[in-house]
């Protein structure tokens, strides 16, 4: 089922992007900066193999959120859509969010919780690192 096609696009239908088959991870992440990034108390996030994403309308506007980070959001409506680390070229995430489908890969766990403002209360029984993952 890797052949799987899934799609998604930004808010507005300017940016639509390809995804083939299933994501290797899936994960909320709390850290501040998607907070600010998104505007939102978290950003849920699923990772590809670079290869198996493509944009197939419009060109996303892109940043860096940091020096070894690239971001891509619409330039029109401003969504959210990728992350790119220098140190994982081969992989990009995309945000849940903007597939059509937002249910389609569940997330597996939650991460930098420690960056959470006070009041953010998560009771959905997942994971939850305070840093990422890997490290904690
Ligand atoms: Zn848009
Ligand atoms: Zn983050």
């Amino acid at each position: 089922m890797t052949d799987v096609v899934t799609e998604g696009g930004c808010l507005c239908g300017a940016i639509r992007y390809h995804v083939h088959g299933q994501p290797t991870h899936s994960m909320i992440c709390h850290c501040r900066t998607c907070r600010k990034a998104a505007g939102s108390p978290v950003v849920a996030w699923l990772t590809f193999p670079l290869d198996r994403f493509s944009f197939v309308r419009g060109v996303p506007a892109e940043f860096r959120s940091s020096p070894p980070v690239v971001r891509t959001f619409c330039p029109a409506c401003g969504t959210p859509l990728t992350y790119i680390h220098v140190e994982s070229p081969a992989e990009i995430d995309v945000t849940t969010c903007t597939l059509d489908d937002p249910v389609a890969f569940p997330p597996t766990h939650h991460s930098w919780v420690s960056h959470d403002p006070g009041w953010l209360r998560f009771n959905d029984g997942l994971l939850a690192h305070s840093t990422t993952s890997e490290y904690s």
